[in-house]
């Protein structure tokens, strides 16, 4: 079986232990996506960050189980490695977010859009705007909700990928309750789009239902 695209530094829900965050490399550039409070920790010493000739990290919101790291890492990047970060986001706030943090504006560059990637924004709460997004890579469609309550700004892309990220949650709340997408997981699942949920609050509950369908 083909491995994911994406791998997890962590899939936890927002009160979890690890931070939902994950990443890719292409052509010897990082690829972050989220930076949440226990991410830097996490990453600190987990990549050579000398090799990469850039370093991005994709936001998909402010909370901080998804930014709360984000100052911390390009301060990090900056002072220790003298790399500027590219902070590839939509969010409304996410200037104004690195000034109130003391990120040096020199440290980094803000940027609304990346090759092949496109932002869809999606419903999650009313405090913040948030998106997840569509990413085309080694000729593989992908698919990451980042947080949001349902599928409706994805539906119209479901039929064209090879990779679904999904945020589920139990109880469901400003995350898309697991039991109310059975149905569409299953039909991703017979036509061999991988699932692989994340951001989860019970994975004991959740994986076992999406195996189960
Ligand atoms: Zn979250
Ligand atoms: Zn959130």
């Amino acid at each position: 079986m083909e491995e994911n695209t994406l791998t997890f530094i962590g899939n936890d829900s927002g009160f979890g232990e690890k931070n939902n965050s994950a990443y890719f490399e292409k052509n010897n550039n990082l690829f972050l996506i989220d930076c949440g409070s226990t991410v830097f920790n996490e990453i600190k010493n987990k990549f050579d960050f000398k090799r990469f000739n850039n370093i991005n990290i994709i936001i998909t919101h402010l909370h901080n189980d998804h930014a709360g790291s984000l100052s911390q890492f390009i301060l990090y990047m900056w002072f220790i490695f003298k790399k500027k970060v590219n902070v590839i986001s939509n969010c409304i706030h996410i200037k104004e977010y690195l000034d109130i943090t003391g990120t040096p504006p020199e440290s980094y560059e803000v940027k609304k859009e990346l090759d092949n990637l496109e932002f869809l924004k999606t419903k999650h709460t009313d405090f913040l705007d948030a998106y997840g997004f569509i990413l085309n890579i080694d000729n593989k469609k992908i698919l990451y909700t980042g947080d949001t309550v349902n599928l409706d700004s994805f539906m119209p892309y479901l039929n064209t990928i090879n990779e679904l990220y999904i945020d589920v949650s139990k109880f469901g709340g400003a995350h898309i309750k697991v039991d109310d997408v059975l149905d569409i997981l299953k039909d991703l699942k017979n036509r061999n789009i991988k699932i692989t949920p994340m951001h989860m609050d019970d994975k004991e509950y959740i994986t076992e239902l999406i195996n189960s369908v």
